[in-house]
């Protein structure tokens, strides 16, 4: 690592929407402070970065790319040739993706030895990056996907083996130890439970790193910020939410793809819309719903009767089912069905947004929370069940839509269709006129403020980033004192 100039920060995130946004957000807020911040990715994944490239240009220290081609020997476990994330293949296909992801361990090694950075941040999921660190000799930060909520509940699983005190994966069993009354179903839990070991490494690779960066803020979740960051040895940095930085009205820039709607038609449809009267329906970068669902949330949304912005993710070339067609044919100019990808944070940042109802990614769920949006909670895989708990029952602002089943990844375990009347029941709880709908909106808006404060000069979010980098400033200044090892 180098002396003198800038903090030279390398970025290495997992290659899947959810995953890369985060990390290129927190790469342009490295950046705006003057760290200079490169992103590693392999080739297929460099158009998603070139966006965040683009926005850095006219920075002191505009953000680089490194490429990092998968060896050929691991060529066969990719999902199809040339298709290096996730954004446009199946779910399913994470397996063989993560397991290639391993070979990419001596390439790093090779491609940052000559020149190594002050530091490297790197997605939990990528436990091998510890040891890249460790032989480069210079720190290394996971970046966490989920909130702290989450990563609680799932330490205190992982410690306490409370699911394994139930007989059937739908009976409820109490998250002990903690601030709120947490139950959850064995069908609930995220896939790593079922591989116990895979926590394991990932714990051992924390302990063996420089920190935890984690993207929310304590006012969100301070009993649990408290917690977590009690746990001897765990330095943590609390820097979300990072999609503030495009919450400049005029950014449309969409983080890593180009939006399958028009933005700019969106937030006219939006302008013209009363103040939260719009529902904005979206369930993230990896689920896909069969027709007879799709076509349930439809019929939901139709009878609603609220105006809504509806993103159905559908591969290129397919189209909408029958029924579907029918249903937008009926509901005409009221509700928009986009075919793909919308400019998610721009949409759930316009006044007009009065709710969301989503799958409760840590991502989706952190920008409801800071535009003030109140949410239907539609979990569906990962840690979404237990982001639905934090959204409902922690922070009460939103519904769960009754009915929702469990972990849609999870082997054999089949989830009922969610009829209509029951997605138009939940909407109406969050849209609706009534003490619980206000409550919840209130919450929401009075949230979103205090997200926004964090971010700003002074706040606690501003302070922890600022401290983490002088923190690897600090670090980089020891080790050109020391002697090399
Ligand atoms: N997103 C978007 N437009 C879409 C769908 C998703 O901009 O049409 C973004 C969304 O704003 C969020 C991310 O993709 O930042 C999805 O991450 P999340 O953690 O919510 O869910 P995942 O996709 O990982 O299941």
């Amino acid at each position: 690592a180098q002396e003198e100039g800038p903090l030279r920060v390398y970025i290495l995130p997992f290659i899947c929407p959810g995953h890369m946004i985060p990390l290129l957000d927190l790469a342009t807020l490295l950046a705006l402070r003057g760290v200079a911040v490169t992103i590693i990715t392999t080739p297929a994944n460099e158009p998603l970065v070139l966006p965040t490239l683009h926005r850095s240009a006219s920075l002191p220290h505009p953000i680089r790319l490194l490429l990092l081609p998968f060896p050929s020997s691991v060529h066969h476990l990719l999902p199809q040739d040339g298709q290096e994330n996730l954004a446009s293949i199946s779910s399913s296909s994470f397996h063989g993706l993560y397991d290639a992801t391993f070979a990419l361990h001596l390439p790093l090694l090779d491609l940052l030895r000559p020149s190594p950075p002050d530091a490297l941040i790197s997605d939990s999921i990528f436990s091998w990056s510890a040891d890249v660190a460790r032989e480069l000799g210079i720190p290394r930060l996971v970046f966490h996907g989920p909130g702290l909520f989450a990563l609680t509940v799932h330490d205190t699983i992982h410690l306490h083996s409370p699911h394994l005190s139930v007989s059937s994966d739908s009976e409820p069993f109490l998250v002990p130890g903690l601030p709120h009354r947490v139950e959850l179903t064995k069908s609930e839990l995220p896939e790593p439970f079922l591989v116990p070991q895979s926590l394991d490494t990932k714990r051992d690779a924390e302990k063996n790193s420089f920190g935890i960066i984690v993207n929310t803020f304590f006012d969100l979740e301070p009993e649990y910020a408290e917690i977590y960051m009690k746990e001897p040895g765990r330095r943590t940095w609390l820097i979300g939410p990072v999609s503030v930085v495009h919450k400049d009205k005029n950014d449309l820039s969409n983080r890593g793809r180009d939006p399958d709607a028009d933005p700019a038609r969106l937030l006219s449809w939006l302008d013209a819309k009363p103040a939260s009267s719009v529902l904005y329906v979206c369930f993230g970068s990896l689920c896909e719903f069969g027709d007879d669902q799709l076509n349930e949330i439809g019929a939901g949304l139709e009878a609603s009767g609220h105006p809504f912005i509806w993103v159905v993710r559908r591969n290129l070339g397919e189209s909408f089912s029958p029924r579907i067609e029918e249903i937008k044919r009926r509901v005409g100019i009221r509700g928009i069905i986009v075919h793909g990808w919308a400019p998610q944070v721009a949409v759930l940042g316009h006044p007009a947004v009065g709710g969301f109802m989503t799958h409760c990614g840590w991502n989706s769920t952190l920008e409801a929370v800071c535009a003030g949006v109140a949410m239907v909670a539609w979990p569906l895989f990962y840690e979404q069940y237990i982001n639905q708990r934090l959204i409902t029952d922690v922070l009460k602002i939103g519904v769960r839509v009754p009915g929702v089943g469990g972990n849609m990844l999870l082997m054999g375990w089949k989830n009922d269709v969610v009829k209509a009347e029951e997605v138009a029941r939940a909407l109406e709880r969050v849209m609706g006129k009534g003490e619980e709908a206000e409550g919840m909106r209130r919450r929401a808006r009075e949230f979103g403020k205090k997200a926004s404060a964090a971010m700003e000069e002074g706040g606690s979010s501003h302070g922890d980033l600022d401290r983490l980098i002088d923190e690897l400033m600090a670090c980089r200044e020891d080790k050109g004192k020391k002697p090399e090892v």
